[in-house]
């Protein structure tokens, strides 16, 4: 084949760091318009559907180049913005674009389906319904539907699935039982702005006008473009507010808005306040939805045609051909991290994207990121404050107690169980948060100690406990899902006296039913509500009559509790003394999310924290300074230890079913990467715990896209710690080790990543493990 015939370089999903060449299918020329296209192509005995990356000769000397089979797209499906920053997130992650691509496109995309029709799908009242509607009974659901689709009057009595969706819950049932007697029909519309008219909200208190005017600012103003504002205000502070209006600022000048928020955010509750408000078709996307959804909304953005996109993490990869305005919500929610696969950080690619697209990005939180307050106190973002609650709400009244040597019921105290006595009696909810699910968290035999442990994650000098579940009668363990029935008898000792110990939400839901028999005790963990819609039924039902929760994690946030007086705090003490660094301000976030949600109405709230470590240092000082001494506090720390966000990390990870390989691996990365360690510290007049170089803190830090990193440029100094074994060792039968690196600068540490990851692929070592690379791991 001569040089000059044109070839098509494509991004395969295959782990390998390279574009694959192919000749265009037949039929096709290959011009610099395929770019961005998906193709299906020959591989191996496979078939692949890839992304065409580039167009140009093919290599000279290079063998028989095999053609594509198909051109999947009239249109290129990524381009501009899009493409440009996924191809900046391969080389910041040092993964192969081709994978990058498939974890960004939505799965029917991946799979080489058609971009989807993006029609709106409405329902009409057929002639046949209007006749009948004056039949059907009175304040039945499909009567109700009916009434709806009538009284809409506007294009010929229909109304958009997205309308009926804020209207009417359980429409679709409606729809159906009248469908079957053409009563009513779906019809197709081309994509309209239809939605109920925008309903007022209530009028910005200051510190909201001044947030606002400096939103529309970086949205419109003179020097409008890329800023990153941090939106810091206390919980119930009307942050959701400001969101909206500067949403509704966005829309009015014509462009897109794209909104993430945590996995357990998206509530119904919260896209009915966003349609209500907004006045256009809300578009959501989260892992609930089908596959033919996501994509649906995916293209509906492509096309512009969704103005309002809510979605969680993955929702950071939607096209925004006219974008305006980026808004993260809990800006430092953990679920914004990508922990398998392409491990990227939703909020920190969206900060990337904001800048490519010159478009402002909002992050909200009452308990931001360490990184943002760093980056906010360092004059990198806009820092907004809303510092009390609005509309009536207090702050609550926050307590520790001490439960030393008290008896204990369940895990909980007589000054616990009073409190919640009277929080009751006064007509209020108490909440029980509890950090944990299942019955009791493990089945330990009183008279020779042994314990119930997986067998296939522990190891003989680390245990992986498995937790009791099923009222009793299962073991299940959380981290490889394996599970077996209780024992009769200790399998050591025989002995019959098998104790579960801990406590989780089942027993406390026990005693705590027997207790208060004569109100609602609602337990709420993801083993009660597993199916869909299975929370938001609940909370319907528990209303607000006094009654008791039990909660996990779920609970700390997303759904309104305007009766909730009472929270109480138990089990906080083993996120106390943990050895992950960011323990502190992950239990420290926890705690004041957990604390907002008391008293969000016109009652005052109160919080218990019960703990046997009530002169812990993160304790006082939570409750004595709030949110913000604790930060300041640990901020120091991590700058004394060489801690993020003034050191920067990777994580080089590989797992195997054989016990050597992963350590033989790693080992051979590190003989990689060490041409790039910084010399002995001793030499320089000590270690600073994990970097030793703090040179060049004025370097953009943390989420700010750093320039591309030069291959040889500056000096390349990291350090490397391990290979050590992972924090659990085994997990599902595999074996996990791990090598960290860090850097004093982003562009150190990237230097030396350019520098070594390409030439790992090709390690022997390497064929005998699964192996990745995790930039800015956040669990170590
Ligand atoms: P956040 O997002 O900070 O938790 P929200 O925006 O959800 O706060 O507001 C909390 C509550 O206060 C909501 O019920 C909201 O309607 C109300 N609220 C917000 N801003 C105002 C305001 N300026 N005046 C009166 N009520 C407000
Ligand atoms: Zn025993
Ligand atoms: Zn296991």
């Amino acid at each position: 084949m001569s040089a000059d015939v044109s070839a098509l370089q494509v991004a395969l999903p295959l782990p390998l760091p390279r574009l694959f060449d192919y000749r265009p299918p037949a039929g096709v020329a290959a011009a610099p318009a395929l770019v961005g296209c998906r193709v299906r192509v020959p591989f191996g005995p496979r078939e692949l559907v890839g992304v065409v990356a580039s167009v140009g000769a093919a290599p000279d000397g290079a063998p028989e180049l095999r053609e594509a089979l198909a051109c999947l797209d009239d249109a290129p499906l990524l381009r501009g913005e899009l493409f440009e920053s996924l191809r900046w997130l391969s080389r910041y992650n040092h993964a192969p674009l081709g994978e990058v691509l498939a974890s960004a496109l939505p799965a029917a995309l991946r799979r080489g389906e058609p971009l989807p029709d993006t029609h709106a799908w409405a329902w009409r009242l057929t002639e046949a319904g209007a006749t009948a509607l004056p039949g059907l009974r009175a304040g039945s659901r499909p009567r109700r539907l009916a009434d709806l689709l009538q009284a809409s009057g506007r294009d010929a009595h229909a109304l958009e699935e997205s309308v009926l969706e804020a209207l009417m819950q359980d429409w679709r049932g409606a729809a159906r039982s009248l469908g079957k007697r053409a009563l009513v029909e779906r019809i197709a519309m081309p994509a309209s702005q239809l939605a109920p008219a925008p309903q007022p909200g209530p009028e910005a208190n200051a510190e909201q006008a001044e947030a606002i005017a400096a939103i529309r600012e970086a949205q419109a103003g003179e020097r409008a473009g890329f800023a990153a504002l941090l939106l810091d205000g206390v919980t119930g502070s009307g942050k959701t507010e400001v969101y909206l209006q500067a949403i509704a600022d966005c829309l009015a000048r014509g462009r897109q808005a794209l909104v993430l928020v945590p996995e357990i955010g998206l509530t119904p509750q919260l896209l009915s306040r966003f349609r209500a408000r907004l006045g256009v078709p809300v578009h959501a996307t989260h892992s609930g939805l089908n596959d033919g959804e996501r994509a649906r909304t995916w293209a509906a953005a492509l096309r512009g045609e969704a103005r309002v996109v809510v979605g969680t993490r993955s929702a950071v990869f939607t096209p925004l051909p006219e974008a305006g305005l980026i808004v993260i919500d809990e800006e430092h929610d953990g679920s914004y991290k990508q922990q398998d696969g392409i491990r990227y950080h939703a909020r920190d690619f969206a900060l990337v994207r904001g800048k490519a697209l010159g478009v402002p990005v909002l992050l909200g939180s009452a308990t931001p990121s360490l990184e943002s307050l760093h980056n906010a106190r360092a004059g990198r973002y806009a820092h907004l404050r809303l510092s009390r609650r609005a509309g009536e709400a207090r702050p609550p009244r926050v307590r520790v107690l001490d439960v030393r040597k008290r008896p204990l019921d369940a895990g909980l105290s007589p000054e616990l169980l009073d409190a919640a006595g009277k929080a009751v009696a006064a007509g209020g909810q108490v909440l029980v948060f509890k950090n944990r699910r299942g019955y009791a968290p493990v089945l330990l035999c009183h008279d020779c100690g042994w314990s119930a442990q997986c067998r296939r994650c522990s190891t003989p000098l680390q245990g992986t406990p498995m937790t009791v579940h099923g009222g009793g009668r299962r073991l299940q363990c959380h981290h490889c899902g394996a599970r077996q029935p209780v024992p009769l008898a200790c399998p050591d000792c025989a002995s019959l006296a098998l104790q579960p110990q801990g406590i989780g939400t089942e027993r406390i839901e026990e005693l705590l039913a027997r207790r208060f028999d004569a109100v609602p005790v609602l337990r709420i963990d993801r083993g009660s509500t597993r199916r869909r819609g299975a929370l938001e039924k609940h909370l319907e039902t528990f209303g607000t009559q006094p009654g008791v929760l039990i909660g996990t994690q779920m609970l700390a946030k997303g759904h309104d509790l305007p009766n909730l007086t009472l929270v109480c705090v138990v089990g906080i003490d083993e996120g106390l003394f943990s050895a992950d660094f960011r323990a502190a301000e992950k239990l420290a976030q926890l705690l004041i999310q957990v604390a907002g949600r008391a008293g969000r109405a016109d009652k005052p709230g109160e919080v218990l924290l019960q703990t046997h470590h009530p002169d812990h240092p993160l304790l006082q000082t939570l409750i004595a300074g709030g949110y913000h001494a604790f930060a300041e506090a640990e901020l120091l720390q991590r700058e004394a230890a060489g801690f993020p966000p003034f050191a920067h990390l990777a994580l080089l990870r590989a797992e195997a079913k054989h016990v050597d390989a992963p350590m033989q691996f790693l080992r051979a990365a590190k003989d990689m990467l060490s041409p790039f360690v910084v010399p002995s510290p001793f030499e320089k007049g000590g270690s600073r715990g994990i970097c030793s170089s703090a040179e060049d803190n004025r370097q953009p830090q943390q989420q700010i896209p750093p320039s591309p990193p030069s291959p040889k440029g500056g000096a390349t100094v990291i350090e490397l710690h391990g290979p050590l074994p992972a924090p659990m060792p085994r997990r599902a039968g595999m074996h996990r080790a791990q090598l960290l690196v860090s850097a004093a600068t982003r562009r150190t540490l990237h230097g030396a990543l350019d520098g070594a990851i390409p030439a790992l692929y090709g390690l022997p070592e390497a064929r005998k493990v699964r192996w990745s690379l995790d930039v800015d791991p956040v669990d170590l």
